[in-house]
């Protein structure tokens, strides 16, 4: 009996000859199937009139986002509520309409060229992922890293871009000029949690072995843990995984913090959950009445990520949350490093 093709198996996905016939009658409006995937985003310029954001009661002074809406498309995205501030939703939108800030460069060197400004600490990627893939054409991330490091301003940067190994060199002369932190974001190393999760993002691994080249190259580099997904990210073996190949990848520091849910990104996360996981939504409903889950569960799984720690080397020395620590680049609530 012959065999069947590997092909054959799944008689619902339809071969390339039978995708150009589809083509050739009707166009490419044709594939209703296709996916529209994070890479079909639009980009949108626009000009921006400040570049630095003044913050309060955070561990840092400003922020700087070159890009809003971010296609790396986290289900958890604390900045998905964020995009309610432009009129969009919080779901689809925000992973594919991106506000492009092409001016952000300039308007930042006029910035840091007053008198008045004193060089206080810039978090950079707080309400976006500044290495997320646009920045390849843009550079924007870049350019603005060049102006800082001539500004000797102190950054932190957070994201889950392996890109920014190409920025090692600007990343050097700000580490020399004046203070820099990047904080890698590698919630899990979990493939599942991460595939159902983290949908436009790179491979975990490939982010921590873009860590291990920075600090390879003299970066202050580390790793947040952040945000630690309940059901998803949480369990004692992933949360294990996860510690030993940021140690094994020679991560600077590690933080860690559980998910919070508010405003748009609640509303797009329980969503999220009654489409693809309606199990889970009990326990969620009672697990986050409010924005942030119970203390006490938060303290449990700090602890067992501080005992991982211990084991796998990674001892308060280098723990971002030990009282002289590396600053909190990202704030408390998503990516802080108290619990
Ligand atoms: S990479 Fe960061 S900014 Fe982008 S969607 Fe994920 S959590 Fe949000």
């Amino acid at each position: 009996m012959r065999q069947p093709l590997l092909f054959q198996l799944n008689r619902d996905i339809p071969t390339t000859r039978q995708i150009a016939t589809l083509v050739k009658a009707g166009g490419a409006a044709a594939l209703t199937e296709a996916q529209r995937r994070a890479d079909a985003a639009r980009y949108l310029e626009v000009q921006c009139r400040s570049a630095l954001n003044r913050v309060e009661g955070m561990p840092f002074e400003w922020t700087l986002n070159p890009y809003r809406g971010c296609t790396h498309g986290c289900h958890y995205c604390f900045a998905r509520r964020y995009h309610v501030q432009f009129e969009m939703n919080a779901d689809d939108d925000f992973a594919s309409v991106i506000l492009v800030k092409r001016n952000v460069v300039e308007v930042l060197r006029r910035e840091l060229d007053r008198p008045s400004w004193t060089r206080e600490l810039v978090a950079v990627g707080t309400a976006t992922d500044p290495y997320q893939p646009i920045e390849g054409h843009y550079k924007l991330t870049r350019g603005c890293l060049e102006v800082l490091a001539r500004g000797r301003t102190p950054i932190g940067l957070v994201t889950k871009g392996p890109m920014i190994v190409r920025d090692r060199d600007v990343l050097l002369d700000l580490t020399r000029a004046a203070e820099c932190r990047v904080y890698m974001s590698v919630p899990t190393v979990d493939e599942e949690a991460w595939r159902i999760l983290e949908p436009g993002t790179a491979h975990p691994l490939q982010r921590l072995r873009a860590v291990r080249e920075l600090v390879d190259a003299g970066i202050n580099a580390g790793v947040l843990m952040a945000p630690i997904v309940p059901g998803f990210s949480s369990s004692r073996d992933k949360l294990e995984r996860t510690v030993k190949s940021i140690a094994d990848h020679g991560a600077r520091f590690v933080g860690c913090n559980v998910m919070y849910l508010q405003d748009g990104t609640r509303s797009h996360f329980m969503a999220f959950l009654e489409r693809e996981f309606p199990s889970l939504v009990p326990r969620y409903e009672r697990l986050y009445r409010s924005k942030y889950p119970p203390t006490t569960y938060r303290k449990e799984l700090q602890g067992m990520v501080r005992m991982l720690q211990d084991r796998h080397g990674l001892g308060p020395r280098d723990r971002a949350d030990r009282p002289d620590g590396p600053a909190d680049a990202t704030g408390p609530e998503q990516a802080g490093f108290s619990w």
